[in-house]
């Protein structure tokens, strides 16, 4: 589904250059689990970005889903990144002012879904993912745990096929952090290609597949058997 070939992402920073990403090869298949880890400023948040299509890299090629991504216009990638990609962050980026039914329906909407079509994929949502009662509350209303959950059924209601996590644990307690985590895992489950960036070790083991960067590299792919919880 991910193919990567020799990415690179530099930032300039006044006179300074930075390899956000150097020269990244990457393939991941349909349906995979992957932690990315590493230092801050290794580069994870940048190699998310472009897989979400949110940024374009420097140097290399991306092909999604067979598609080589580097020639398309941005209404093309803008279409691509609707359809095909979800994205939860560490601070949730839910909008202030809409209640969370709302949320979640916004990329249905700005896709140009009719309303009743909107309502019955988001209210499902909203019931699998335990916010029945938080519909009508806004972001400002609601827990850390429940905004990240907004976030993630605002993520799925498009039904994309690859959802990048960027530290979506960062901000919440241990164990809200563990229900969103098993929610993530649910999801991948039924199919879901998952992309987790994480500083979290045991976040990091439960994934059958670690990715460890430093320096805009990937120093380290390792396929692992996935930690299970005790009892
Ligand atoms: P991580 O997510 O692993 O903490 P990032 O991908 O955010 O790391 O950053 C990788 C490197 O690229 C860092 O050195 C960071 O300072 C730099 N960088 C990232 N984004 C930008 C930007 N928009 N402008 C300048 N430098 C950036
Ligand atoms: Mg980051």
């Amino acid at each position: 589904m991910i193919r990567l070939r020799g990415v690179s992402r530099c930032f300039t920073l006044g006179d300074t250059r930075v390899m956000g990403l150097d020269r990244v090869d990457l393939d991941v298949a349909a349906g995979e689990y992957l932690a990315v880890m590493g230092p801050s400023g290794s580069g994870k948040s940048t190699l998310l970005n472009i897989l979400g299509l949110l940024d374009v890299p420097d140097a290399g090629e991306y092909w999604l889903g067979g598609e080589a991504t580097a020639t398309l216009d941005e209404e093309r990638r803008a279409e691509l990144r609707s359809r095909q990609i979800g994205f939860v962050f560490q601070s949730y980026h839910l909008i202030p002012r809409l209640t969370a039914l709302e949320n979640i329906e916004l990329p249905m909407l700005l896709a140009g879904f009719e309303p009743a079509e909107r309502r019955r994929r988001s209210v499902h949502l909203v019931e699998r993912l335990g916010l029945g009662d938080r519909i009508g509350h806004r972001p400002a209303e609601l827990s850390g745990g429940q905004r990240q959950r907004v976030a993630i059924a605002r993520a799925m209601v498009m039904r994309p096929a690859l959802l990048l996590a960027d530290e979506p644990t960062g901000n919440l307690d241990s164990r809200s952090g563990a229900e969103v985590v098993a929610l993530l895992e649910e999801l991948n489950g039924e199919g879901l290609t998952l992309l987790v960036v994480t500083h979290d070790a045991a976040l990091g083991a439960r994934a059958a597949r670690r990715l460890e960067m430093l320096d805009g590299r990937i120093l380290a792919d390792t396929r692992q058997e996935p930690a299970r919880a005790c009892g």
